[in-house]
């Protein structure tokens, strides 16, 4: 049953606006009114597990009391003022929080407002980095195939998603890409970039990619190994490795970072999506103190970084963050070691219906890849269908996502299997 409310919602939302990757002439609009743990509820009171985890950025569920709190004690004090020549107490703690997590490798921290931008920040911090050091040669990157980065046109310069990419061709920065390791032992990539690094390190700045696994496109996971021999490749011949991990990163891989699991310590590191907890729009690039530096000089030597958005380290989003990462610390990483063995178990399940291609997992970021019926793709029907066993899903083409916040419970892993498996189901008729 639809209410008056949710049916005047819906109607001037179609009246006067224009979603995200939507195709606007065939949706149709779900109206969340709240949230509450793991759930989200519609305006007429319907509850769904939030199995994407809102765009994969939810972290400790919504409505989190201390999550609540920390903004609401901020906004007692301080909205928001520039980080433009000014600085303020939530900005500088977060940054000090951050850097005790994140690799050794790296010390400072550079704010941003979404994963895109932390990825166009390390792009031209590294950029910069090489023109102020005299090495003005070194102007390409060398990406993942498939890759996604991000939408901004610097981001999207290092995207390999011919399906989003192609069409903006034009406007691009050109970029290298090494063949995606997935699915294979990783040796013909790792060929492929050695063979592109000693032919022409002299103009490649940095590697860009996702350490472990690559999200959007398609959950494909690495094989052992290959972000570490990457990484010595990467510093063998001088060229900077840039890690995003704004899908992995704050312990959805069953690690604060992914980069931990091999070890390696990245020149420059992209964080967003969970840095907030999932409340508000924040992003990070993490840099070392050697890339730092290069920038240091008189104000008149002009060669400081020239980037920043209006709301960078908006007060708000950093004391959210603060307490996100206090949390994480204290529970909910310990929540996702726990998990992890449990989703596996039901992955293992799901892996042997006859319409389920192969399953992906790595921690709590799952890839369930289906096969297609009469050469039609399922997953965004399957998708939709979930909705009324109460999941909410997203897939990526083929690939249906399991995304859920960190502090998923048992019996919100035994709904997520049983909607999806009845959803294929349904579709397999
Ligand atoms: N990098 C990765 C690995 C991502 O998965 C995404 C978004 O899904 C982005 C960058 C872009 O983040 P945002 O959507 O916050 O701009």
């Amino acid at each position: 049953m639809t209410n008056d409310l949710t049916r005047g919602l819906v109607e001037l939302d179609r009246q006067v606006l224009w979603h995200p990757f939507t195709q606007m002439s065939e949706w149709s609009p779900l109206v969340i009114a709240r949230g509450e743990g793991n759930y989200l509820f519609d305006t007429d009171g319907r509850k769904y597990l939030d199995g994407v985890s809102s765009l994969w950025c939810n972290v400790h569920g919504h409505h989190h009391p201390r999550l609540d709190h920390a903004v609401r004690t901020q906004l007692d004090k301080l909205a928001h003022s520039t980080f433009l020549g000014l600085t303020h107490e939530p900005g500088i703690r977060l940054a000090g929080a951050l850097l005790e997590v994140a690799p050794k490798s790296l010390s400072r921290v550079f704010y941003s407002d979404s994963g895109s931008t932390a990825v166009e920040i390390a792009l031209k911090q590294s950029f910069q980095y090489w023109q102020l050091r005299g090495r003005t040669s070194k102007q390409k990157f060398l990406r993942l195939g498939e890759a996604y980065h991000g939408d901004t046109l610097g981001a999207v310069g290092v995207g390999g998603i011919d399906l989003f990419h192609r069409i903006f061709g034009p406007l691009l920065t050109s970029s290298i890409a090494i063949p995606s390791p997935s699915g294979t032992d990783g040796s013909y990539a790792l060929q492929r970039l050695e063979e592109e690094l000693e032919r022409r390190s002299y103009e490649i700045a940095a590697f860009i990619f996702e350490p472990l696994i690559q999200g959007a496109a398609g959950m494909l996971v690495h094989p052992p190994g290959f972000l570490k021999r990457a990484a010595e490749l990467c510093r063998r011949y001088g060229v900077h490795l840039i890690l995003d991990e704004v899908a992995t990163g704050f312990g959805r891989t069953g690690t604060m970072f992914a980069c931990e699991q091999e070890g390696v310590d990245p020149d420059l590191m992209c964080l967003a999506k969970g840095i907030s907890g999932g409340y508000l729009p924040l992003a990070a690039t993490l840099a070392s103190e050697e890339i730092y530096s290069a920038f240091l000089g008189s104000h008149g030597e002009m060669k400081h970084f020239f980037h920043g958005h209006t709301y960078t380290a908006n007060p708000l989003a950093c004391a959210v963050g603060l307490e996100s990462l206090a949390l994480l610390r204290e529970s909910t990483m310990a929540n996702v070691r726990e998990r992890i063995p449990a989703i596996k178990v039901a992955l293992d399940r799901l892996a042997s219906h006859r319409l389920v291609k192969q399953v992906r997992q790595v921690g709590m970021m799952v890839g369930i890849e289906l096969h297609p019926v009469d050469g039609q793709f399922l997953g965004r029907e399957v998708c939709d269908q979930a909705r009324s066993h109460g999941v909410i899903l997203r897939n990526l083409g083929d690939v249906v996502v399991w995304m859920p916040p960190l502090t998923l419970q048992e019996s919100d892993l035994e709904l997520l299997e049983h909607a999806t498996t009845r959803a294929i189901d349904q579709r397999a008729r």
